[in-house]
């Protein structure tokens, strides 16, 4: 029998326990004489691993073919002597100085078509050949001087490439690569030239060599070809991260291999990065989310909506390898940020947040940083000790959580997360709205977060799907601004609801193609029979408001729309929401059809988060989702299965302390004790429950 992975690498380092519990450690930014102490506390803590080196180009290769790793086996040796498994880090995210001095032509151009300068990290192109053949080299160099070294399990490829200062590269060299995957994907002009629709504005290409990447231009770039772009910058890091992939699978076959990266974010497609990545691994600080929301409005900001936006990114990760169990690389454990950084997490919140990402999934979780920097722009990146090396203040609340978790095991951290409700998340929706967002204040991201925002109080568990991802397992698919729908697309979800399956969507259904061309049929397009209406019209809004009153069934207050308004013609489907202003009122904005054994739902408003906050979870439970345990607001539930046992994640995101009522008996597996009747979870508390 194949062991789990998390098994297979503990059985080789560690007498018991879970592997993948550490510390993201910096040796190269440590004084040697510290080393010792560093791993013993590490060990004491009761980490397995740590990860490291993933920044340290410059002492691996001082100079160009120079390589120097006998500092980083002193470092892989002192820790594993203490018992402390090494996932290796390969530096490509920061090249030394001396290789930027070198090859001018490896710098990353923006999108105003500015070249990039060194001096801060990932300021490099992903398809530059120079770039790429030195990042190989010393990715290559240190996989034959670690493949044997004991204390070695894994590999991270890289760090944060979905985290780039542009998002997007237009240099030469892009422009060049972006040509020939264009040649492989269309193999002729005739075909681009017919697919992008060039005879706009005389763009007729006649020669490879002309085809532009979207650089200022005067106009507008062409729709199909700014997509396109897109797909080939996300081809090209993908590309990037596969010839070291390729090469640690080859001289590293023992290891595992995975990538850190910032999950929500729609730079580079995910799925297609983790492939053929053993596992997904990525960073999570709740901080940064508070900070985000903070910018956004001066108002309080409700501790389900920073929660929900971490459940998201464990969703989102968990989904981008078919729901395999993940671990977060990077997990807050301090104050974290740059020039500007988030509060100290409040006593109980970092144990949360780590049982959070088990509870969505997680197989694993390694805090950022051991000891915080005294030097370079992360200085107040707080860690787990502080720049005097005392230890912070959830320092002790790591340790304990961190040996509560070792005591779980395998069985838990293995186990399946249980979802019955699916969310799209598309990166051609992503990035065709962005190109063309219709209106300004409107993308693509926020929306699925709203609706993600809205669903999670149902409690039902969310998978993040793919546009093409099966459908079958789930009582109900949400698809927000679904703007791009391919024909593959349209078959999936026709046959979803035909089998019984509740779609719900919104506005923009079906407007484009996949080859971001306009839809030449009524709207919306390939769904029209579907869904059970006609876009009669599609309206942005701006000065004249618009507002939806809902039917006896959603039974809602009217909402307020804001951003846009699908005017819908019903051929079939019920009303469930009219219009209330202008031109418009009375006619339907939300309606719902039924067809063959399902239903489908067309949100044609873009309904303020309040409205929406009550008609998603209404439309899930028509749909038959039912709550394991009615929890309150603030409290977040989610469920993991394995072998015909379930256990139940209680999460109270809030300060205090939350009364929840159990029908039956359970046991708490953390506390192991018997639960009847009405019980309290303390602000900030987990309780994992099995029947
Ligand atoms: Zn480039």
């Amino acid at each position: 029998m194949r062991l789990p992975l998390w098994a297979q690498t503990n059985v080789s380092i560690a007498s018991e326990g879970p592997l993948l519990f550490g510390v993201d450690y910096y040796p190269d930014q440590t004084p040697e004489d510290l080393w010792e102490e560093d791993a013993r506390r590490i060990a004491e803590v009761g980490f397995t691993n740590v990860r490291i080196a993933e920044f340290a180009w410059a002492l691996m290769e001082p100079a160009e073919g120079k390589f120097e790793f006998a500092w980083l086996h002193r470092a892989v040796e002192t820790l594993h002597k203490h018992n402390i498994a090494v996932i290796l880090g390969t530096p490509s995210a920061a090249p030394p100085p001396w290789l930027s001095a070198k090859y001018q032509d490896i710098f990353e151009v923006n999108a105003q078509g500015q070249r990039l300068y060194p001096g801060g990290r990932r300021f490099t192109c992903p398809t530059n050949p120079t770039y790429r053949r030195l990042s190989l080299k010393i990715a290559s160099e240190m996989a034959r001087s670690f493949a044997d070294s004991p204390g070695v399990v894994g590999w991270q490829i890289d760090n944060e490439l979905t985290l780039g200062s542009s998002m997007r590269c237009y240099c030469n060299a892009c422009q060049t690569g972006f040509q020939a995957w264009l040649r492989a994907k269309y193999h002729d002009l005739e075909t681009i030239n017919k697919t992008w629709g060039t005879v706009f504005w005389s763009q007729t290409y006649t020669d490879f060599t002309q085809i532009p990447v979207p650089l200022p231009s005067g106009g507008d770039p062409n729709p199909g070809l700014a997509l396109d772009y897109d797909r080939y910058q996300s081809y090209a890091n993908v590309s990037f991260q596969g010839e070291q992939l390729e090469m640690l699978r080859k001289v590293c076959p023992h290891h595992f291999i995975t990538a850190n990266n910032v999950g929500l974010l729609d730079t580079i497609d995910m799925r297609d990065l983790y492939r053929d990545l053993d596992f997904v691994a990525f960073d999570n600080y709740p901080g940064f989310f508070e900070m985000l929301l903070h910018q956004q409005s001066s108002a309080p900001v409700p501790p389900d909506a920073i929660s929900a936006l971490s459940a998201m990114g464990h969703d989102f990760a968990r989904g981008a390898k078919s729901g395999k169990p993940f671990m977060i690389m990077e997990e807050q454990s301090g104050k974290a940020g740059q020039r500007s950084f988030g509060p100290q997490p409040e006593k109980g919140q970092v144990r949360l947040w780590t049982y959070q990402a088990i509870a969505h999934g997680g197989m694993g979780v390694n805090y950022f940083r051991w000891d915080t920097a005294t030097s370079g722009a992360e200085e107040y990146w707080h860690g787990m000790l502080n720049h005097d090396r005392s230890k912070s203040p959830a320092f002790d609340e790591m340790q304990q959580t961190v040996r509560e978790l070792k005591a779980l095991g395998g069985e838990v951290l293995n186990s399946k997360y249980v979802a019955e409700t699916a969310l799209v998340f598309d990166y051609d929706c992503s990035w065709a709205v962005t190109i063309q967002p219709g209106h300004f204040s409107l993308s693509y991201l926020p929306q699925v977060q709203s609706w993600y925002g809205a669903i999670s109080p149902s409690h039902s568990g969310i998978d993040i799907v793919g546009p093409l991802s099966d459908m079958a397992p789930y009582k109900i698919v949400f698809a927000p601004l679904q703007y791009v729908v391919s024909e593959a697309q349209a078959a999936k979800i026709r046959s979803f609801v035909q089998s019984g399956g509740v779609f719900v969507t919104g506005f923009r259904l079906g407007a484009k193609t996949d080859t971001s061309q306009m839809v030449r049929t009524p709207l919306p397009g390939l769904l029209r029979d579907v869904m059970g209406v006609t876009v009669e019209d599609y309206v942005p809004i701006y000065s004249a408001k618009q507002g939806v009153k809902f039917s006896a069934m959603l039974a809602c207050p009217d909402a307020t729309c804001t951003l846009w308004a699908d005017i819908l013609q019903t051929s079939g489907a019920d009303v469930l929401g009219t219009y209330t202003a202008g031109a418009h009122a009375g006619k339907a904005a939300i309606t719902a059809n039924k067809f063959g054994k399902g239903k489908a739902i067309y949100i044609g408003g873009d309904l303020d988060v309040v409205s929406l906050s009550r008609v998603l979870p209404s439309l899930a439970a028509s749909a038959g989702i039912q709550q394991l345990i009615d929890v309150p607001r603030g409290v977040e539930l989610t469920a993991r299965t394995a072998g015909g046992k379930q256990w139940i994640f209680l999460l109270n995101h809030t300060a205090d302390a939350q009364t929840i009522g159990l029908a039956k008996s359970f046991i708490d597996v953390v506390r192991k004790e018997t639960l009847n009747g009405k019980i309290s979870l303390e602000g900030y508390g987990v309780r994992i429950l099995q029947a």
